[in-house]
């Protein structure tokens, strides 16, 4: 088990928490701390002996993130007198991270954007160090004790507490999606159409690719490009021979430098040298 990288601030209680926990991390509580404070004071307000309230993690009102106890430890968070499906928020912490948020001491217990993007940041980090590999949210107290269905729960099910807000609570679907998003790796926004397309032309550009490398293979087998003279069958050497020299064909190099260079396919160079015994043939005295 491990700590979020994300926190900033760290004042764990040796008191308010239940050393180990009893079980692997499934969950994810978030709570609503009921006052705007900053995650020193959450933080430092969840050490004292005897307080018997604690956090994993307090976020500020200004998106910094505090730890209080230690992910392998049992915070005492989600209280409360109501079970839900045989289960107690108790029982639930043990399996749980959680996570207090600043907020309004009022309803509908509203929270800052900046702490927002700090829960679905954090939200997404405990997933990921957890082996969680989506998070689920449906809003359905029946399905507690299924994690595999609904991996996010809510105090209010456990307690008669509003907790954690209507604010956060009505949000819940909007928050697992974003965090899920970074879970993801594709929180820039990228569709899953835009990701098709982009295969869909990768595989195109390849497949034309090698297309035109086998068209080419089987061109240079039956219709060879001969770069020199010298690279021309025997026989139409000489009528290669008098189209260079006539200047009629050129191979891309000043005659300066190369008076040879002809850079001709077979086929091309086939139709002129046709060319030149056609004028040889209708020339007066021609053969
Ligand atoms: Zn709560």
């Amino acid at each position: 088990m491990s700590n979020s990288p994300l926190v900033t601030y760290t004042n764990l209680t040796p008191y308010n928490c239940t050393k180990p926990r009893r079980g692997n991390i499934l969950y994810i509580i978030p709570h609503c701390y009921v006052g705007q404070v900053t995650a020193k004071r959450g933080c430092d307000g969840f050490y004292p002996n005897g307080r018997g309230a604690s956090a994993h993690y307090v976020i500020g009102y200004d998106g910094q993130i505090g730890q209080s106890v230690d992910e392998a430890n049992r915070a005492w968070t989600t209280g409360g007198s109501l079970s839900a499906n045989g289960y107690t928020g108790a029982t639930m912490d043990h399996y749980a991270v959680t996570i207090e948020v600043a907020c309004d001491s009022f309803h509908p217990y509203a929270i800052t954007q900046a702490a927002y993007d700090a829960l679905v940041r954090l939200m997404a980090d405990i997933a990921k160090r957890n082996g969680i590999q989506e998070l689920k949210w449906k809003a359905d107290k029946s399905l507690v004790g299924k994690p595999e269905q609904q991996n996010v729960l809510v105090h209010r099910w456990f307690a008669a507490k509003a907790c954690p807000g209507d604010y956060i609570y009505n949000r819940l679907g909007d928050i697992v999606a974003q965090a899920n998003k970074i879970l993801r790796g594709d929180d820039d926004d990228m569709t899953e159409a835009d990701v098709k397309k982009i295969v869909k032309e990768t595989v195109a550009s390849e497949i034309k690719a090698a297309v035109k490398a086998a068209v080419l293979e089987v061109m240079n087998e039956t219709n060879p490009v001969y770069k020199d003279l010298k690279d021309v069958p025997a026989y139409w050497q000489d009528a290669a021979k008098s189209l260079l020299d006539a200047g009629a064909v050129n191979g891309g190099t000043p005659v300066e430098v190369n008076a040879t260079d002809l850079n001709l396919r077979a086929e091309t160079l086939k139709a002129a040298v046709v060319a030149v015994q056609y004028v040889h043939a209708m020339l007066p005295g021609g053969k």
